[in-house]
């Protein structure tokens, strides 16, 4: 890997070279746009392309493009994920907290001891090994108040060798005092016929593919994410093939078992995702599965939206266009755009840890309440 093999993200290249060319790399930077656009990846690349101990220059339209040689010791650490100089920083790094304590701990917000102990008191070491530090602070849409308080004087005023970056899906979270002392750099979407291609030589069928392309607004990771659950003794196509189906046949009488339906699907599919996943606490898991399922749910219901609109417009669901053209029967513009608002609060609710069944029941309820039937 190196920078130029990044997808489709050409304003961070572009802001790293041109940085790096003036001279003028900022000591603090936030990644913004949806997960699994390569945040994280970028920020590895840069980071590797700033410690590489003979980095690659070529001739690029506006000057040279600066690049690491993948080669090296340096970078070879930096692929091994063991470079001293590299710092990833994440919530759950408080189980190795000084604090006993903490170390039980799993918690949802990024915790003010991670920002304390991993960051703010660590910033004025020297690099062990290149001439940088780079802090790399994942999911910084988790940081609190007094998590970004905590970092504000290190965000102000970090040693000449120090880079932060902050990867976030939420710019709104941060704070303006964050946001002012840093350089946002804002990642798109990847294009639809790019993350297709990608799912492909993963030997996903075409359909399958542009779904998980749609679905995810073109984000590459979580697509692989989502299709690779299909080998692993969990379909989560086939979930969503049966979710469409349910809608399409979603009748007051049947709410409530569709919501049971719900609510065990996805205790399986999390079952099954912590498994796999070791660093993420277990309602965490839960809330992401729901949050994917809820996604589906918005799916069909814009889908029918935008065939209520144009027959002929392209859909999210377009392996199920059938049932979906059923779906567009039942519910109107207004309906659909009613349950997407529901689905929506739900999600809200997802977050603050309501009970998943109600919040089925009640979204599926509601459903029924809007029908043509
Ligand atoms: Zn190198």
């Amino acid at each position: 890997m190196s920078l130029k093999q990044i997808y489709s993200q050409d304003n961070a290249i572009d802001t790293f070279q041109r940085s790096m060319r003036l001279n003028r790399l900022s000591h603090a930077y936030i990644f913004a746009g949806i997960d699994g656009v390569g945040k994280k990846k970028t920020a590895v690349e840069w980071a590797k392309t700033l410690l590489c101990e003979s980095p690659v220059k070529s001739e690029a339209e506006d000057g040279v493009f600066l690049d690491n040689c993948g080669e090296c010791e340096s970078c070879l650490l930096v692929e091994a994920n063991s470079h001293p100089d590299i710092k990833l920083i994440y919530k759950e790094l408080i189980r190795f907290s000084e604090k006993p304590e903490n170390r039980k701990k799993t918690p949802i917000d990024m915790p003010k001891d991670v920002i304390d102990e991993f960051v703010v008191r660590q910033v004025a070491n020297k690099p062990k090994k290149g001439k940088k530090v780079i802090y790399i602070i994942d999911e910084a849409e988790r940081l609190n108040a007094a998590s970004q308080n905590a970092l504000l004087k290190t965000l102000e005023e970090p040693p000449p060798f120090c880079v932060i970056i902050l990867l976030t899906n939420r710019l709104d979270k941060l704070l303006p005092t964050t946001l002012s002392r840093s350089c946002v750099v804002r990642f798109g979407s990847i294009d639809e016929n790019i993350v297709v291609k990608k799912l492909e030589e993963t030997g996903l069928d075409r359909a399958q593919a542009v779904y998980w392309a749609r679905l995810t607004d073109g984000s590459i990771g979580k697509s692989l994410e989502f299709s690779k659950l299909r080998t692993k003794g969990i379909n989560l196509y086939e979930v969503k093939k049966n979710l469409v189906k349910k809608i399409e046949s979603l009748r007051l009488e049947t709410a409530l078992e569709t919501a049971s339906w719900l609510v065990n699907t996805s205790k399986e599919i999390a079952g099954f995702w912590s498994e796999s996943l070791e660093n993420i606490n277990k309602s965490d898991i839960s809330r992401r599965v729901n949050r994917i399922l809820l996604s589906m749910v918005v799916s069909v219901m814009s889908d029918a939206m935008k065939l209520n609109i144009d027959r002929d417009s392209e859909i999210t669901n377009s392996d199920q266009r059938e049932l979906i053209e059923a779906i567009a029967k039942t519910y109107d513009i207004d309906s659909c755009i009613e349950n997407i608002q529901k689905v929506y609060q739900s999600m809200e609710w997802i977050d603050s840890s309501v009970n998943e069944r109600l919040i089925f029941e009640e979204m599926l309820l509601k459903f029924t309440e809007s029908d043509n039937i």
